[in-house]
């Protein structure tokens, strides 16, 4: 399958914190001569992610803490060593790591979890079953799903980098079944393959939470309270292991990713492989451009992506897609009061209790909020989506977790 590539456009800018923990700093100044796959932002701290640049050019701003502007010269110059390819067959684990880390590949699932570090847990000798996740669960999106039809060499090549981490380990990819074409060539692929199996899961949302696919995979049930990786887990998204492949296999820092653009106010609604730094108007102009009345505009999937008012945006690491809607359906729909229905609860994945939560967040009682288990919220959107009074209880849940983990209870 061939994916267009998306024009990245003159200017590109690289917000400092696309990742989770602290923003990298920039390493370079105004007026820096900048190639393709060049660091220009470190990793500050122990959770944090270096950044490179996608483009060659030139540095045209620098705002520490925010972000990094640069001027595409249009040459695409590569880095020093960029695109060389490596043996690992001999490369040692801490070797293995180092290259993740230094080409900043973090969990493109969304989380943006910085994946040199969740890879280097303690106990990688108790991990038994690595789960590449290619559940991609939400509608309209399919990065994941064109990625491994397209690629699936380089994910097969990024799980054997894993195997090498985690030697006591077998590795499934998990696949939903709306999904054929990429069971069809990862089963052919794996048939001679001892330890990597294809997993394939009935299609439902949601299942790619790391405790949800592990549930599906396995039967088992993680406990709020326990790590993945303490119950022998590993799970990676397999764009993530893609990028493991490059960054450790190629000399590749993650500099580019597939992204959805898609949405009934897009003309041509398709998946392009964009530069991190290019900004969404460059995506919409792929795609054939906007019909004139858009009034919502998503970064991610429908359900748990963020609005955003306009297209000042730019594509980072975890933008997996650009969803734009002639009609803000939600917003229309009027919130009424709380009718005790209990739907919310019955749907949501995690087990917990919307309508006491959001009676909670509400009161800003952060305390009783924490006590039933509100902080184990994913975001998923599920209640929100079945309540029937229109209650927006996602949001009301991320605004109170945001509040708690900032310590303004
Ligand atoms: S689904 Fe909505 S109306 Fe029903 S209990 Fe939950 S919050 Fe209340
Ligand atoms: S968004 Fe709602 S359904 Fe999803 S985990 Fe949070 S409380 Fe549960």
């Amino acid at each position: 399958m061939r994916i267009k590539e998306c024009y990245p456009g003159d200017i590109l800018k690289y917000p400092l914190s696309q990742h989770i923990g602290e923003s990298a700093v920039p390493v370079v100044c105004v007026g820096q001569k900048v190639c393709v796959g060049q660091k220009i932002a470190a990793a500050h701290g122990k959770i944090s992610a270096n950044i490179a640049s996608s483009v060659s050019g030139y540095v045209t701003g620098v705002e520490a803490g925010k972000e990094i502007t640069v001027k595409n010269d249009g040459l695409y110059t590569v880095s020093d060593g960029y695109g060389e390819k490596r043996n690992i067959i001999g490369t040692g684990k801490s070797e293995i790591l180092k290259y993740i880390y230094e080409a900043g590949v973090v969990g493109m699932g969304g989380a943006g979890f910085p994946t040199h570090v969740k890879l280097a847990c303690k106990n990688s000798d108790k991990i038994r079953l690595i789960i590449i996740n290619g559940a991609e669960c939400e509608p309209y999106i399919s990065p994941d799903f064109t990625l491994m039809v397209a690629e699936s060499s380089k994910i097969l090549s990024g799980i054997l980098v894993l195997l090498k981490l985690f030697e006591n380990a077998s590795a499934v990819i998990a696949i939903e079944d709306n999904k054929k074409e990429a069971i069809d060539i990862f089963l052919k692929k794996t048939r001679h393959i001892k330890n990597i199996r294809v997993k394939v899961l009935k299609t439902m949302y949601p299942q790619g939470a790391e405790r949800q696919i592990i549930y599906s995979v396995t039967g088992e049930k993680i406990k709020m309270n326990t790590l993945p990786q303490d119950a022998g887990y590993m799970v990676c998204n397999v764009a993530t292991v893609k990028a493991v492949n490059d960054a450790v296999c190629e000399s590749k820092p993650l500099i580019k990713r597939i992204v959805t653009v898609a949405g009934d106010a897009v003309y041509k609604p398709c998946n392009l492989i964009v530069r991190t730094g290019t900004e969404f108007i460059k995506l919409i102009e792929a795609a054939g451009g906007l019909k004139e009345k858009c009034e919502k505009i998503i970064v991610g999937g429908p359900m748990m992506g963020k609005a955003v008012y306009d297209m000042n945006h730019h594509v980072t690491k975890t933008t997996s897609a650009l969803l734009c809607f002639l009609k803000d359906e939600v917003s229309a729909r009027a919130c009424t009061p709380c009718i005790r229905c209990g739907r919310c609860a019955a749907a949501c994945p995690n087990g917990l209790v919307p309508l006491l939560m959001a009676e909670y967040a509400i009161k800003n009682d952060y305390n009783s909020f924490i006590k039933i288990g509100g902080t184990n919220c994913m975001g998923c959107g599920k209640c929100t989506y079945v309540c029937p009074a229109a209650r927006c209880l996602t949001q009301m849940f991320t605004a109170a977790k945001r509040r708690i983990a900032e310590g303004r209870i």
